[in-house]
């Protein structure tokens, strides 16, 4: 199934991400948790692709596992910048033959390695690259990109961060889900620039629930994302304790959710982290909410 038709039904909808094992010996652990996470019956799932592409095959295996064995719609992540165009199109038949619909096309981070060496000698500089290449491949994907709230790293300001972004929706992304934010009105003004620049595909806002005190600067370094006081004050309050930690910030991002939710957006997709327990928390959280009469 493709992705676009679950946003364009008039109802709440709520999905999972899963990240592929790093190494061949924690694979079953991690198909295990991403099974446990699929009979939840989210709306659909996504499997990052492991930065460098090392890993990537894993990817494949545990999207097309749960799509098989759970019915479940999954969402590919690729990653371009450290790939020759032969891996992308050898990825792009792959998928096709693992029955994949759905595409996250990304650039991927930069890794040091890159950063020293020449821009001139990368194949692929930016997803909008990727996205070409998808889309000249004649392969019908649903493509999905991703957007910043708060803008990319390394973007110089939002401006030319937002019409960059226009460039990959105008090449070809039926759907944008967002980097993760903990302040709901950072989504809201990025929304109304984004609407005002014509780019009009549905946005999936990115939760990540923050479960541990540890994952707190690992998530800020990652992302640059702002901490608003009462995220603060909660991890000051909680984080000394894994399980008061992992209640409060499951109740954080359940309350982002609602609150997204009672603003008009559909769907919400979790950073859920192969972390089948917060999944189905936040997930029962919002029971009588993701019930269709929960929404009119
Ligand atoms: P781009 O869209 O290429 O943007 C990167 C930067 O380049 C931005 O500053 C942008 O403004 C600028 N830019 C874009 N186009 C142009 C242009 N034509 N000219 C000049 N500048 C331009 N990483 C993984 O390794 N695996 C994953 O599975 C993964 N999943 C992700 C899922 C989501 C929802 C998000 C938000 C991120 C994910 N990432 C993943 C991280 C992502 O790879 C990094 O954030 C990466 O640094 C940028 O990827 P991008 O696709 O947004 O790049």
């Amino acid at each position: 199934m493709k992705l676009t038709e679950i946003f364009e039904q008039n109802k709440l909808s709520l999905s999972f991400e899963v990240f592929p094992p790093k190494s061949n010996t924690s694979f079953e652990s991690v198909k295990h948790a991403t099974e446990e996470i699929a009979k939840l019956r989210p709306s659909f799932m996504s499997v990052t692709y492991g930065a460098g592409g090392g890993t990537s095959r894993y990817t494949l295996d545990i999207a097309k596992n749960i799509k098989e064995q759970y019915s479940v719609p999954t969402l590919a992540h690729l990653t371009c910048i450290s790939s020759t165009r032969e891996t992308v199109k050898e990825k792009i038949s792959q998928m096709i033959e693992c029955g994949i619909e759905n595409v996250m096309a990304l650039r991927g981070d930069l890794t040091p390695e890159l950063q020293a060496s020449s821009r001139d000698t990368w194949t692929y500089k930016h997803a909008v690259d990727l996205i070409h290449d998808i889309k000249e491949s004649g392969a019908e994907f649903c493509i999905g990109g991703a957007c910043y709230p708060e803008i990319h790293p390394e973007s110089a300001n939002q401006r030319d961060d937002i019409r960059y972004l226009k460039e990959k929706v105008d090449a070809g992304c039926s759907f944008l889900t967002t980097q993760m934010f903990f302040d709901n009105n950072l989504l809201y003004n990025f929304l109304y620039k984004i609407r005002e620049a014509d780019i009009t595909v549905p946005v999936i806002p990115g939760i990540m629930p923050i479960t541990n005190a540890n994952q707190v600067e690992r998530a800020i370094k990652l992302s640059g994302s702002f901490m608003p006081q009462r995220f603060k004050s909660l991890v000051d309050k909680f984080g000394h304790s894994p399980e008061a930690m992992k209640q409060a910030g499951i109740a954080y991002a359940t309350d982002q959710i609602i609150d997204l939710f009672a603003n008009g957006i559909k769907n919400v997709h979790v950073y859920s982290m192969n972390k089948p327990d917060v999944a189905a928390k936040i997930q029962d959280n919002l029971s009588e909410i993701l019930k269709p009469e929960g929404f009119i």
